[in-house]
């Protein structure tokens, strides 16, 4: 064991997919890991079940009536939680003295004050929250080497890569003979179907992931594999990789969960079950490895691992990631943002799963002159480019 003082946990996002695979990877660890602060979007019911159980001093919550709401469960209880609300009190708890560690798992663009203000303070960040990092690229890093934070990857694939690299990593794959980095993708529950098929697939058959249980959004996002396209660009500003050195592999098993292959021609995979406990554990724990209630993976059963490329015809997402990431400057933020708005519209039922690629594009296209090098200009690229796609929408409800 190298650390044996209590780690002070702020989950953000603690009613979500990851947020619950954490507290559960907490729960099993009472010697290492305390939940000091939990926070949620809307559901008041669920945050006071998890103040209960976890007893953190601050709850956060999304808005006041959501806090009055929670306030008035735990009344009468003997849960003594603090409970806040909104975009400033998320960045304080994750920037608080008292917390060691952030997992920052809140979905989206919403997420971003909150994990910058934790890499601001130098906080251990564990980064769910893939959105974050493309928005605000080059910006998170450096305030990462600044505060002297130390960041570590709970997307899978990244994670695995973490893995599959040296301890002494700089962010220079020359120096540490790195040829290129293998993203795998599952390919979604719509890799077998037929590009015609995919015009009237529905939120439900979307958000039906083959592999892996996880929120709404990711789970459109991997059906169109655009979940790919934002984890390329988060792969390059995690690991300093340039677009052409980053590949993705079509992996349906989801056992290899990536690989980095080296100069010498060795290419060092991580593998297990589809379970998001294990990446989590690795990072809380890191460089210790802990139990996270994840079963043995059974190669006997699996019998036959199998790779596919990706095809950009019928899921052109994933392209428009790599052709953002070339662009570099705004061109990532104004794509995860036209991303969220047409997300939305199609589990709203107001978009054709086809034409969240178009909607994209067409923002894409529109939005000249943006700039990101401040949290501030971020954010107002981030609302110019959800506005321009709103605008698409409407034109393609007229027409
Ligand atoms: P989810 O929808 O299950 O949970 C999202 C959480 O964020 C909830 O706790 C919700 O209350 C909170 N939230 C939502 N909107 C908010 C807002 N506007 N302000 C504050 N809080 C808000 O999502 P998830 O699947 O847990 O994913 C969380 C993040 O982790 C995403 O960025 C996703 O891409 C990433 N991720 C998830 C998985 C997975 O297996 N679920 C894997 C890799 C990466
Ligand atoms: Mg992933």
């Amino acid at each position: 064991m190298t650390e044996t003082r209590i780690q002070r946990v702020a989950v953000l996002g603690a009613t979500g997919s990851i947020g619950i695979s954490t507290l559960d990877v907490i729960a099993r660890h009472p010697d290492r890991f305390e939940a000091v602060a939990l926070t949620a979007h809307v559901q008041a019911e669920r945050m006071a079940e998890l103040c209960a159980k976890f007893r953190p001093r601050f709850a956060v919550m999304g808005d006041a009536m959501r806090a009055a709401q929670l306030r008035e469960m735990l009344a009468g209880s003997d849960v003594r939680a603090e409970v806040l609300f909104g975009s400033d009190a998320l960045a304080d708890v994750a920037a608080h003295e008292d917390v060691d560690t952030v997992m920052a798992a809140i979905v989206g663009a919403a997420g971003l004050p909150s994990a910058l203000a934790a890499a601001r303070a130098g906080k251990r960040v564990l980064l769910a929250n893939k959105e974050a990092l493309v928005l605000s690229g080059r910006l998170f890093m450096d305030a990462v080497s600044e505060s002297g934070a130390e960041l570590l990857p709970i997307d899978s694939e990244h994670n695995a890569v973490f893995q599959a690299m040296p301890a002494s990593y700089v962010r220079n794959p020359d120096k540490c003979g790195i040829r290129r980095i293998l993203l795998t993708a599952s390919g979604g529950p719509f890799r077998e179907r037929s590009l015609e098929s995919l015009r009237d697939v529905t939120p439900e058959e979307a958000c039906a992931h083959p592999n892996w249980v996880m929120g709404r959004k990711i789970s459109v996002d991997s059906a169109t594999m655009m979940n790919k396209g934002l984890e390329v660009i988060e792969a390059h500003w995690l690991f300093g990789v340039p677009p052409e050195r980053i590949d993705v592999v079509v992996h349906p098993q989801s056992v290899i969960h990536s690989m980095v292959e080296y100069a010498d021609g060795s290419v060092l995979a991580q593998l297990g079950n589809p379970d998001m406990r294990t990446p989590i554990a690795h990072a809380m724990a890191y460089p210790d490895r802990i139990e996270a209630g994840v079963r043995s993976l059974d190669l006997f059963e699996i019998a036959r691992l199998t790779f596919e490329r990706p095809d950009v015809r019928r899921f052109p997402c994933l392209d428009l990631a790599y052709q953002a990431l070339r662009a570099g400057g705004a061109a990532p933020a104004v794509l995860n943002a036209a991303n969220e708005i047409a997300v939305a519209a199609f589990l709203e039922r107001q978009l054709p799963f086809q034409a969240i690629a178009d909607v994209i594009a067409a923002t894409m296209e529109r939005a000249q002159g943006l700039s990101v090098d401040s949290l501030e200009s971020i954010l107002e690229t981030d609302a110019r480019a959800r506005q321009l796609a709103r605008a698409e929408l409407a034109a393609r409800q007229v027409r």
